[in-house]
């Protein structure tokens, strides 16, 4: 989703003719969905890489063959994804065995990584999984440290073929681990010194065509060696500098400090980092606590921050409270409040918010009410509507926002948002977030 040539420059990217040939059945039908082209394609990113195609097929002998002898005569690299279970209908070896005109046999290699991965889980090494260790005479292993079919490569047409498994856990490894340097070493091969560098910044608060247009109109010189690109990854948005060349590296970090000082406080962190990761770091380099009640996000909030490592120094308590009886026995918001004023208000949100301070004796707070939908909405309170109070003890901040859209889509979004304003508020930042929001 990269956008590889933007308003900036038009550098061609790959040094190298990279392409992904994708297959199973399931890819066919709409039973899953091909997330494993992103991962390849994201992977390929950091080495300046871009995939130049990709093709789906199905678990289908010819189409395999045939896909797997065209792609080689074009591209220097072919990475191949899927059809390395155990099952009959993966036929990834039995294809290249065909076009590399090598017999499919025990690679004792695989044999030995296999039959260590069902000692690991106790496992027996059934015939089915022993097909997997069945491989292109020639082939070179690529280790699977995380699943049973190991990888494997071999060249062909002056093209490197690596086979990859479908699982996408096991293939995010087995990228990182083994077909990133794999490619790097084959750069520095062929083109010495890498002049690739990447700069990422995770954003929200504020919409990619905003961005582009601040950077557009600040920067109407923008070098043609760095390249800026957006992936919108909802309800995010990373904002990417892309450096190719020996000028492009030494610019970097003067047009780094450039897109910061445009975007500031939107910035909610650097590389990979993500929202519930700044922040809990940053709660945890001010030694603060944090609690929340929930209402319409249902505890998405606490799931976010509890999938970070070490979020138990720095969070105390997620009360969901989603009835009014438990708003008003839990967290002690007033029946009056609750019947004057509706579950989903900005009086119900600040008495949610002290309920959970008081209860918890945490520094701050979250507290979120809102309309979920598709039912429910009324003209006063349309389906979208959230109330969120977020702060300290006395301190407390309020806020309406406005998101009608799918319920999932909806609570992610209001999750992001409220973990994005208790970060503005731990540092201090003034700039106001563009959210999507109701005037009261
Ligand atoms: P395979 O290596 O073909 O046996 O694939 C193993 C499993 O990985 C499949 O059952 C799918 O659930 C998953 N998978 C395969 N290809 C993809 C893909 N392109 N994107 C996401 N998941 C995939
Ligand atoms: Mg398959």
């Amino acid at each position: 989703m990269y956008l590889a040539k933007t308003w900036s420059t038009g550098i061609t990217m790959s040094h190298l003719n990279v392409q992904l040939l994708l297959t199973g059945d399931e890819l066919m039908t709409g039973d899953i969905l091909d997330t494993n082209s992103m991962a390849v394609a994201d992977a390929l990113m950091p080495l300046g890489l871009v995939l130049s195609r990709k093709v789906v097929v199905g678990d289908a002998l010819p189409q395999l063959v045939s896909e797997i002898e065209s792609i080689t005569k074009q591209a220097d690299v072919l990475i191949v994804n899927g059809g390395l279970g155990p099952t009959i209908d993966d036929l990834t070896a039995e294809a290249l065995a065909a076009v590399i005109g090598q017999p499919i046999q025990e690679h004792p290699q695989a044999m030995a990584e296999l039959q260590a991965w069902c000692e690991r889980r106790n496992y027996p090494l059934n015939g089915p999984n022993k097909k997997q260790a069945m491989l292109p005479r020639g082939v070179e292993i690529v280790s699977n440290q995380t699943g049973s079919a190991p990888g494997f490569k071999v060249s062909h047409n002056d093209c490197i073929i690596v086979c990859t498994p479908g699982v996408p856990s096991e293939l995010a490894v087995m990228l990182e681990s083994g077909i990133a340097p794999l490619l790097t070493e084959l750069l520095s091969t062929l083109f010495g010194e890498s002049y690739t560098q990447i700069k990422k910044f995770q954003v929200f608060g504020v919409g990619e065509s905003p961005v582009q247009r601040i950077l557009a109109e600040n920067y109407p010189q923008w070098p043609d060696d760095i390249e800026l690109g957006f992936r919108a990854a909802f309800p995010m948005l990373e904002v990417k500098l892309t450096a190719h060349s020996k000028n492009g590296i030494k610019l970097l970090p003067e047009w780094q400090s450039k897109v910061e000082d445009q975007l500031a406080g939107h910035i909610v962190a650097q590389g990979n980092v993500s929202l519930p990761e700044a922040l809990v770091t940053l709660l945890s380099d001010q030694k603060k606590t944090l609690a929340l009640a929930e209402s319409c996000t249902g505890g998405l909030i606490a799931s976010k921050l509890t999938s970070v490592a070490g979020s138990s120094q720095v969070f105390d308590a997620g009360i969901v409270s989603y009835s009014n009886e438990i708003k008003h026995k839990v967290l002690g918001v007033s029946q009056a409040t609750l019947a004057e004023h509706g579950a989903v208000s900005e009086h119900v949100v600040l008495e949610m918010a002290e309920g959970v301070l008081a209860l918890s004796q945490s520094d701050y707070a979250i507290a979120v009410s809102g309309v979920a939908g598709p039912g429910g909405g009324t003209p006063d309170k349309p389906v979208g509507t959230c109330w969120v109070a977020w702060g300290k003890k006395g301190a407390l901040k309020t806020k309406c926002l406005f998101f009608p859209a799918e319920r999932e889509l909806f609570q992610q979004y209001i999750a992001t948002a409220a973990l994005d304003l208790i970060r503005r508020d731990l540092l201090s930042i003034d700039a106001e977030p563009l959210y999507f929001s109701r005037s009261k």
